[in-house]
Order: structure tokens, then C-alpha cells, then sequence
């Protein structure tokens, strides 16, 4: 068996056991395989193991990617920083965005997507640990940029994404995405239809599906070390 088949194989009934031991329903958290700076080789051993849905960071090799997959009608999802001049293609090749934190560019995403494809699913990048080198929004901006948001008909809101802090311990890693989660509460209440919470990475995906992830980005620990 190839080590990506293996690796996936390890990661889904690991992924089971940590959605029981939270009391999570079973197959409620999607495992997004994060194949930025990996080989269509590798991609095709985790596609032949069955799995859909692939994180990219970067425009012009993540589009590579996706020409050579057409016929697997994969599920694409872009997790990366945007400039605006990459907006037209992100809204044209990929399923969602995980990575919008401003209004310009949710605006130049939403002009661009095309007609024929159903509304762009989206997710709000927030800086839950309010790092001041990091992307994402502020806590105190993302009301007005979620109510933005729904005012663009070719978005569609799904909910909240974040890359907190490096923390060493479960229980710290666990107070950064219980703020994320507490964030999408406090939109739910104010009516916002959000069922999506993208967040854990291979070294802090437990104590994020313990706090109520609904998709984890997975790297190295389904491909291996990033070439
Ligand atoms: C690279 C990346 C990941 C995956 O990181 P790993 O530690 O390799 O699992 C997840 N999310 C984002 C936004 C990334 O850029």
C-alpha cells in the first residue's frame, strides 16, 4: 500500500475516534487534504483512495492541478492569501474560499463568478489570536464584513476560518478555537445562516474537532513534508 493511501487510511479512524470522544456526529468533520507544493503524483494516490476534496494556496499551481484532474470533478478549495489580481480565476476554478478577509476582495469574487456555477461558497478568515503579522480579520470587523458579504449574490456565505497561534497544549489550542467558535455563535444569533468552521492543521486537528470543526486542513500529515 502507497504511504498516502496508508496515511489517509490512519487519518479517517483517527478522525473517528476524536469525533466520538467529543461527542461529534459521525462523518460531521470534512477532511480537507492541503496539497499546496505537492505532486499531482501524490494527489492522484489520495485521489485513488478516495479523497475529494484538495486545499491550494497557490493560483498558478493549484490551476495546473486542476487541468489535469477535469475529468475527477474534484472538489477545489482555495485556503491561501488573495491579491486581487487572482481573483477572477480563484472564482472561476474553485468549490470555495476560505481565506476572504476584506470586502474588496469578497466584492471582486463575487463580479467574477461565473453565471454558469452556483454562488462561490466562502468562508471569513479571522485572526482569532490577534497576531499583528497575520492575515484574517479583527474580531471587532467581522460583523460588518459578514453583512457585506450577504449582500453579494454570488457568494454564499458558509462560515469561519482561522490559523491561530502555535500552542503546545491541547488546552491552549483549544481556547484559540473555542473564540472561533464562540464568534460564529454570536452571528448565528444575530441570524446569519453559517454551518462551516474551517479549522485544524495536522499538529492541532483534535483539540479544533473537540471545539466544533466542521472541516480540517490537512498537509503533511496525509503527503509528508512539503518539498
Ligand atoms: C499549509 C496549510 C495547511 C496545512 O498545514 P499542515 O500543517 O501541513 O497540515 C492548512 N491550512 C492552511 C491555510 C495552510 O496554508
Amino acid at each position: 500500500m502507497s504511504d498516502i493511501k496508508q496515511n489517509l487510511l490512519n487519518f479517517r479512524e483517527k478522525l473517528a475516534e476524536i469525533e466520538k470522544r467529543y461527542h461529534r456526529s459521525s462523518g460531521s468533520v470534512l477532511l480537507l487534504a492541503v496539497s499546496k507544493n505537492q505532486s499531482v503524483e501524490k494527489i492522484s494516490e489520495a485521489v485513488a483512495s478516495g479523497q475529494m476534496a484538495f486545499g491550494e494556496n497557490y493560483l498558478q499551481e493549484a490551476l495546473e492541478k486542476i487541468a489535469f484532474f477535469t475529468e475527477k470533478s474534484l472538489d477545489w478549495h482555495f485556503i491561501g492569501p488573495i491579491q486581487s489580481n487572482k481573483t477572477k480565476k480563484i472564482s472561476e476554478f474553485f468549490n470555495w474560499v476560505h481565506s476572504v478577509d476584506n470586502a474588496r476582495i469578497a466584492k471582486r469574487l463575487n463580479d467574477q463568478r461565473p453565471l454558469h456555477l452556483p454562488p462561490l461558497n466562502i468562508c471569513l478568515e479571522v485572526n482569532i489570536s490577534e497576531e499583528k503579522t497575520k492575515s484574517g480579520v479583527n474580531i471587532e470587523d467581522i460583523l460588518p464584513l459578514a453583512e457585506y458579504c450577504l449582500t453579494l449574490p454570488r457568494l454564499k456565505l458558509r462560515g469561519l476560518m482561522t490559523i491561530p497561534a502555535q500552542e503546545k497544549t491541547i488546552e491552549a489550542q483549544r481556547a484559540q478555537f473555542h473564540k472561533l467558535k464562540i464568534l460564529s455563535e454570536s452571528l448565528q444569533q444575530k441570524g446569519f445562516m453559517l454551518d462551516t468552521l474551517s479549522m485544524g492543521m495536522s499538529d492541532d486537528w483534535e483539540a479544533a474537532v473537540a471545539e466544533g470543526a466542521t472541516i480540517v486542513r490537512i498537509g503533511t500529515r496525509i503527503f509528508g513534508k512539503r518539498i
